[in-house]
Order: structure tokens, then sequence, then C-alpha cells
């Protein structure tokens, strides 16, 4: 991270770099507002589902007591009139009959019905008994569902499930036409406090839970908007290194004709001589500036498309021949012997775009004619491993230092740029000849030995 801060400062300039800063804050700002509502949302889901997995848990609890109850209540009761003989240690403080019975009390007896609380009530909605806890405000009716949400005057919540007390009448082999009717219903009731004290701190964690969560979250959304950043600001650094660079090239010729037109028109007189010679100057930096354009071009074709448009079977053999013709002539002028060696019997095809590949390969027998000098030698080699063809050219040349070996891949890289202007290269053979590698699932290496030679090695896949 500080290696990149250093960078955004270093190489960027003020407002530019404010602006890298100001997209990195909010793209941080963005990750750690999401990473937020996607762990508020967890929390939220995970607390529901603990509150509802209770609530249930409570409820069968509630529902068991009640029937538990009930059978109870089925072997010892018949009517009502019965109430008055039950066990105590079944319904322990019961209360029968008015609405004393709902007055408050001391906690229960019964360390079994703590937080419970038992009525029984008749068809017509009155009050026959109670037992256990007394919560104050809850109304005696009727009641309409099985398991009902009923508040107290202070506004606590229970669940009370009811069921129907019946006579107990013994079975008989000839089922009776109408079934015995209910004499009342049993409702138990259990106070849910306990339940929300739990899950407020059950809130209460997931909330510091949430805040601890987003304070690490916080370094960890700034440390991705620079991760995320980083690749945006040096392909934004190689672009505008790439502008200088295509700019101060374009200078250069440009800068060459003007000089040659200014002092042409100081002359009073212009011979044919001189006219000539201007002409040739122009013509010259004119070809210059066409070969770079047309070489900006093709990089930034290359870079654009899903490259080649074209999937043509090419001849490999075919086209070193073609080559090794084209620059024959190149090679006497130099006096540098130039050579094929073609060490396969295939034909070696690959698939892709002719014109490109001719391109590849031209350009670097003619970087191995430039920077070999007279008497040296230049081979080009084909071999076929597996399913690549390698094609070598080989060098008897000046070579290339280590530590330039990697940069001459780069646009616009020339180890020696007097030498290499006066040739009139612009630097952007290597970068054209690995694009076009590249676009056919290919590669180029270099070795080189400063003063011995050097050997480019192009791998393609070779077509089934
Ligand atoms: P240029 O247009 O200047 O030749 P290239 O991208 O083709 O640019 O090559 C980049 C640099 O790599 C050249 O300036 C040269 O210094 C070095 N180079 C390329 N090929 C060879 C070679 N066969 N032998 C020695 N140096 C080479």
């Amino acid at each position: 991270m500080a290696w990149d801060i250093g960078l955004f400062r270093q190489k960027a300039s003020k407002p530019q770099n404010q602006l890298f800063q100001q997209s990195r804050l909010q793209l941080a700002a963005w990750y750690a507002g999401v990473m937020g509502v996607i762990l508020a949302l967890l929390g939220f889901g995970m607390y529901r589902a603990i509150a509802h997995a209770h609530a249930v848990t409570i409820d069968r609890e509630i529902q068991s007591v009640a029937d538990a109850l009930k059978n109870a209540l089925k072997v010892t009761l018949a009517d009502e009139q019965q109430l008055k003989q039950l066990p105590p240690q079944l319904l322990p403080d019961l209360c029968l009959g008015d609405q004393r019975c709902l007055e408050p009390i001391q906690q229960t007896s019964s360390p079994y019905l703590q937080g419970y609380y038992i009525r029984i009530i008749s068809p017509a909605g009155e009050l026959l008994a109670t037992a256990g806890a007394r919560p104050q405000g809850i109304p005696v009716a009727i009641p309409t569902e099985t398991l009902q949400t009923v508040w107290d005057d202070s506004n606590q919540h229970y669940h009370q499930v009811a069921v129907e007390l019946f006579p107990n009448v013994a079975p008989t082999i000839t089922p009776t036409a109408l079934e015995p009717e209910s004499w009342a219903y049993l409702v138990v009731g259990r106070s849910f406090q306990d339940f929300d004290e739990y899950l407020a701190s059950v809130r209460w964690r997931i909330l510091l839970g949430l805040l601890l969560a987003l304070t690490l979250v916080a370094p960890a959304s700034w440390w991705l908007a620079t991760l995320a950043m980083r690749p945006i600001y040096r392909s934004y650094s190689q672009i505008q290194q790439f502008t200088a660079d295509a700019a101060h090239e374009l200078r250069t010729p440009l800068a060459a004709i003007r000089a040659t037109v200014e002092s042409v028109l100081r002359l009073p007189h212009l011979s044919e001589a001189d006219a000539q010679d201007t002409l040739g100057v122009i013509h010259r930096q004119n070809q210059r500036l066409s070969n770079l354009v047309s070489n900006l071009l093709l990089l930034s074709k290359l870079d654009i498309q899903a490259y080649p448009p074209k999937q043509a079977p090419c001849n490999l053999v075919d086209l070193i021949h073609d080559i090794a013709e084209e620059m024959a002539a190149f090679a006497l002028q130099k006096k540098i012997a130039l050579d094929i060696d073609v060490q396969t019997d295939s034909t070696a095809t690959v698939l892709g775009d002719e014109e490109n590949l001719y391109r590849l390969l031209l350009n670097l027998v003619n970087n191995a004619l430039t920077y070999t000098p007279e008497d040296g030698r230049v081979t080009l080699t084909l071999q076929q491993q597996q399913q690549q063809a390698l094609i070598l050219v080989t060098d008897t040349g000046v070579g290339i230092a280590p530590e330039d070996q990697a940069k001459i891949f780069d646009r616009f890289y020339r180890v020696d740029t007097a030498r290499s202007r006066q040739t009139g290269n612009s630097g952007l053979g290597l970068a054209i000849a690995t694009a076009i590698a590249q676009a056919h699932k290919g590669t180029i290496t270099v070795a080189s030995q400063p003063g011995q030679g050097s050997t480019f090695t192009v791998s393609l896949p070779i077509s089934s």
C-alpha cells in the first residue's frame, strides 16, 4: 500500500494525483458500504432465525405443559364440581372461583410453574380456577385460537395455549352418536420476559459484532480499492508515457523537415542540386513519419481487437523462405550471410493472419541484420517441439546486455537511442512483434551475449 501511495505521489501530477486519491476513496467507501449492508442483512437474518427458533421451542414447551395438565386433569376431573378435590401438588396455588383469583400474589410456590399461568375457563367465559403466576391485565375470555399472544398491563407479552377439557368417559365398543361436550378450557400461558431479555442481549451482541466487523472492513476496503486502482493507474501511466514517447518520435522528423525548409528559404537562389537535397531530406523524414504512424496504428489495432481477425492456415516454411528472399538484398549490402535451417519435415502450419506473421519475422530479421556488423551471420531456424513451432532468429551481432533484455520489448525502448535513430527505427519493432505473437497465442523470448550475438525465439501453436 505504501508503495502505491508513493507511486501515486511520485508519478502523477497534482490534479491527477487528487483524482486517483478521490477515486480510491470513493471505491473504498462503496466497498465498505456494500459490505456493511451485506453484514447488516446477515446479522438481521441471524437474529430472526434465533428469535424464531426460540419462540418455536417455548411454544412447544407451553403446548407440552398444557397437554400434560390436560391428561392429568382428565383422570381426576369430570366437571367443575370436582375442582375442589384436586390434589394440591397437581396445581399449586390453586384458586377457585371468583375475581380474587386474578389478584397478584407473590411468586408461585411451584418451581415447575415458574413464569406460567394456568386458567380454567367455563364455556360461558367465566373463570373457574387459576394456578401458578397471576399476570395483571390479561383478559379472561373464551380462547379464539389454540395459540395466542397476549399482553399484560406492563406491556409484557405472553404466549398462551388453550385446550378443551372433556369428561373422562370410558371408551365403548360402539361409538356414541354424539361426542361428549367439553366442560371447560384449560389455558396455559407463559411470560416471554426472559426470552425478550435474551433477544435484547443477542441484538446487542450482533450490533457490536457488526461495528467490529465494520472497523475491519474499513481498512480492508481501502486496501482492496488500492489493489483495484493499481492496474488502472499503471495503464494510465503507460498511456501517458506512450503519448509522450510518440510525441517525441513525431517531433524529431517534423523538426528535421522544418529546419531543412527554413534553411532553404533563407537562400537567395535555389539551385537544382539544393532542391534535390532538400526534397531528399523531406522525402526521408516523410517516410519515417509514415512508418511511425502506420506502426502506431497497427499497435493500437492489436491492442483493441480480439486479434487476429483472419484465421487462415499459414505455412511457416514458405514464410521464412519469403522473408529470406526479401531481406537478401539488405544482407548482401551489409555483407552478412543470411541462412535458412529447416529442422522439421512437416510444413509447420499455424492458424492466423499471414501478413502479420510475416511482419513479426521481418521485424526480427531486420533487427538481426541491423545490429550485426559486416561479415556476420544471421540464421533463420525452424523447429517443431510437440505442438509448438519454434522459429529462431540467430545473429552474430552486438548482443544485448542482460539488464536491457526484458526492456527491449517495451514500446519505444531502444538500447542505443542515437544509433537506433540513425537506422530510422522507432523502437516499436519488438513491441509489434510481441503483440502479434500474443495475438496468435504465442511468445517471443531472447537469449543474448553482449559482443557475441542474440537469438530471438518465436513459439507458435501448430494447428492440428
Ligand atoms: P528498433 O525499431 O529500434 O529496432 P525494436 O523494438 O525492434 O526497436 O528493438 C528495440 C531495441 O532492441 C533496439 O533498439 C536494439 O537496441 C535492441 N535489439 C533488437 N534486436 C536486436 C538484435 N538482434 N541485436 C542487438 N540488439 C537488438
